[in-house]
């Protein structure tokens, strides 16, 4: 931190930075780093290890597009599991599904939670007590070794990236348990990082898949504080013979979700256009 200037800390030759307005939180968690501040255009801030999790002002398309798509793209999903996502926008955003009936969050970390709630409270907004909300703190790779079969339509592994905590999110072990504990035509996604900087984050999570999943794919979203281009969400699904929804069979399930027409992302046609990969990234995924 430079006068008031706050570095991201991702990449060795490269950085955003913040121009602070005023400093929330400073503390060392069991797990991480926590920081959050305020700032002019972005509003707050988290950053967990010195990197950006979530601004105010850009948490839209992140969690706009790794919740509507794959509950979408499943068509009838009722139970949901989610991963990491302390700050609650994932869970926010699942629960305006109608068709969801049970939605379980495993956040490895209480202190993200709490202060999320407490300075982002707009972020998980009611859903924290939604009848159809359970959250749970613990490690999301001892949830998933102790989940039943079946017990899951979708997962959404919504992580800090593969290094310290989130690492065995990115394990064979954690991508055959979600296998097993998905219904027959469960998807997960997960956020895999940007590939122009972090190739290997979709190269390594879509051949670790591939043991386990017989569909393989990605979508992009682009986020503008997840500075270096599109995003990645790798997707997988049970389902061998998974077709991605037309455009208007996608608007025909949001409205049968009762889902508001006020995304400021995504949309049916958003949806389906993001599974249209840029060469570089389509690289990434193992051969078809
Ligand atoms: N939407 C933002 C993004 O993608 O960068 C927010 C990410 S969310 C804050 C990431 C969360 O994953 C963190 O709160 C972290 O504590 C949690 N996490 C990391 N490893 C975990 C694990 N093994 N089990 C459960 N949660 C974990």
């Amino acid at each position: 931190m430079t006068e008031n200037w706050i570095h991201e800390s991702l990449y060795a030759t490269w950085c955003q930075s913040f121009k602070v307005e005023k400093m929330l939180v400073e503390k060392k968690s069991a797990y991480q780093d926590i920081k959050m501040f305020e700032t002019a255009y972005h509003g707050r801030v988290l950053l967990l290890d010195g990197v950006v999790q979530v601004t105010e002002k850009d948490e839209f398309p992140y969690h706009e597009m790794i919740t509507h798509v794959p509950l979408l793209t499943h068509g009838a999903a009722k139970r949901v599991l989610i991963i990491g996502a302390g700050d609650g926008g994932v869970l926010r955003h699942v629960l305006m599904h109608r068709t969801v009936e049970k939605a379980v969050m495993v956040e490895i970390d209480a202190d993200v939670i709490e202060l999320s709630k407490r300075f982002m409270p707009q972020v998980g907004g009611a859903s924290w007590e939604d009848p159809r909300a359970e959250v749970i703190v613990g490690d999301g790779i001892a949830y998933v070794a102790k989940a039943q079969d079946a017990s899951f339509d979708v997962i959404i592994v919504d992580s800090t990236d593969p290094i310290g905590v989130g690492e065995v999110l990115f394990t064979d072990e954690f991508y055959q348990e979600c296998a097993r504990i998905l219904s027959p035509r469960g998807i997960i996604v997960n956020q895999c990082g940007v590939p122009f900087m972090q190739s290997e984050e979709l190269e390594v999570t879509s051949r670790r898949r591939r043991q386990f999943f017989p569909h393989v794919s990605a979508y992009v979203v682009s986020m503008p504080t997840y500075v270096g281009g599109f995003m990645a969400l790798g997707f997988a699904s049970k389902d061998a013979n998974l077709t991605l929804p037309a455009t208007s069979e996608i608007a025909a399930r949001a409205h049968a979700a009762g889902l508001k027409s006020d995304a400021f992302y995504w949309s049916p046609s958003v949806q389906n256009a993001a599974f249209a990969l840029p060469p570089y990234i389509d690289r990434c995924l193992p051969q078809r």
